[in-house]
């Protein structure tokens, strides 16, 4: 049985997009097979870090009833990754109602071992209803109080809502810098730290090659980081 994995985060901006396409990345160099989800109706853009072009079928297409949510699985340039891209366009983006992931995207559950489910930031309807479509909830925060702090409060709604909180990715941090350290933001989010992602110019970098820093540059820090997160994934089975 597959794992469905929303991953969330009180603001925007914290680095969603960029961990589940290396996230996804990370998972099938370890053999596992992987689907992401582009959830974020409104501001789809999970596929510019795959480099795909055929992106014709989309979930958008799949809520509008269009097709089946199977028929909008992608292969990817990568082995074991695949991918369910959203549309761009205004069109698409009016007509699909977002209150219908949780009842499609459980369809694919069977197909993969992870379902990466990348969600809008906040509480607001939209995202509600991406991170209700998974058993499971993955955090994102960056370095800053605030972000921890919303961050916190969408990963306690979704306890609340039933959901396992697997714990929290730490993204772009600075060690050498004065702000929070991870050991910090963990007593504070009282939900595990499941990954310490570094700053690194390499990750944007790698976004604007159209690719996971994972291939970019296997070896720079945040690639090393995040293998070691998508390990700490794993074990929470
Ligand atoms: P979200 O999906 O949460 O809105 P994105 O994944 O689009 O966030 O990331 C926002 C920006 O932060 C992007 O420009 C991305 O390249 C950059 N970014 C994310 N993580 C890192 C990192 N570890 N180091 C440097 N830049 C990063
Ligand atoms: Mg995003």
């Amino acid at each position: 049985m597959g794992r469905i994995i929303a991953v969330a985060s009180g603001k925007g901006g914290t680095g969603k997009t960029t961990m589940i396409a290396n996230l996804s990345m990370a998972l099938g160099l370890l053999g596992k097979k992987v689907c992401a989800v582009d959830a974020d109706l409104t501001m789809a853009n999970l596929t510019l870090h795959f480099g795909l072009e055929d992106t014709t079928k989309t979930i958008h297409d799949v809520l509008m009833g269009e097709i089946d949510i199977k028929q909008a699985i992608h292969t990817t340039r990568y082995e074991f990754v695949y991918l369910i891209p959203g549309a761009f366009d205004w069109e698409h983006v009016a007509k699909a109602d977002p209150r219908d992931l949780p009842e499609v995207i459980p369809k694919i559950k069977d197909e993969f071992d992870y379902v990466l489910l990348d969600c809008p930031a906040g509480l607001q309807m939209d995202a509600m209803s991406a991170m209700l479509s998974g058993e499971e909830v993955l955090l994102i925060t960056n370095p800053e109080i605030a972000s921890i702090s919303d961050t916190m409060k969408v990963g306690i709604i979704l306890k609340k809502a039933g959901k396992n909180v697997l714990g929290f990715i730490f993204n772009r941090y600075e060690p050498h810098k004065n702000g929070i350290s991870p050991e910090i933001a963990e007593e504070i989010m009282e939900f595990p730290l499941l990954g310490i992602i570094p700053e690194d110019p390499k990750v944007r970098e790698a976004a604007l090659s159209g690719m996971p820093v994972l291939v970019y540059d296997p070896d720079t820090k945040a690639s090393r980081a995040i293998i070691e997160t998508a390990r700490n994934l794993i074990k929470t089975e």
